[in-house]
């Protein structure tokens, strides 16, 4: 079984950092809460997409992308699923994020078997895959991400799919194909459950 799984917001808590960040750089109060998109100008982070580029790469550069937690309970998901899958960490995050993606990875999970993806469909459509597309090259059976059209994208291909509970996909209805859940242990623990 190969299982592709989105790194930020269903890995580690990327968006609510960043939102954090940029409160306080730029003096807003924007709340988790409201992040109803998956586009964060449309909620008011920036103005635009390349303005949230801009944001990101500061939020690299002051605190680190490679300092954003883990989610709860991650770790043990991962663990519980390493014997029984092949897992493919699959992600848009620019490719000048590759070393410290990689070392965040190492360090949380020293001795694991496991690759990371870039699909870097976000910051640059030259060259770049949609997640649907490197799904299907690498046969993956199971995709779990945050991002409701990556997850739409995939579920049309074949793939059984998890979308991770957040506040910019609410307007998203599950379907036969995609289940809805809270977070990566829930969704592990329904695939080790063969449901
Ligand atoms: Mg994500």
């Amino acid at each position: 079984m190969k299982i592709g799984i989105d790194i930020d917001d269903v890995i580690c808590n990327t968006i609510p950092n960043i939102v954090t960040f940029y409160n306080r750089k730029y003096n807003k109060n924007i709340k988790f809460e409201e992040i109803h998109s998956f586009n964060l100008w449309e909620s008011g982070i920036g103005k635009n997409k390349e303005e949230i580029i801009k944001i990101v790469n500061e939020f690299d550069s002051e605190i680190g992308l490679d300092k954003v937690e883990l989610l709860p309970n991650v770790k043990q998901a991962i663990i519980g699923l390493i014997s029984q899958a092949d897992i493919f960490f699959i992600t848009s995050r620019s490719n000048k994020f590759q070393n410290k993606t990689e070392v965040y990875f190492k360090e949380n999970f020293p001795n694991l078997d496991f690759r990371v993806v870039y699909a870097n469909d976000f910051h640059d459509h030259n060259g770049s895959k949609k997640k649907s597309e490197i799904c299907r090259e690498l046969g993956i059976d199971i995709f779990i991400d945050d991002n409701k059209d990556y997850v739409l994208d995939c579920s049309k291909e074949g793939i059984r799919c998890f979308l991770i509970n957040k506040p910019w996909n609410q307007d998203f209805k599950q379907n036969l194909e995609i289940t809805r859940v809270n977070s990566l242990k829930e969704a592990v623990e329904i695939i080790k459950g063969g449901n």
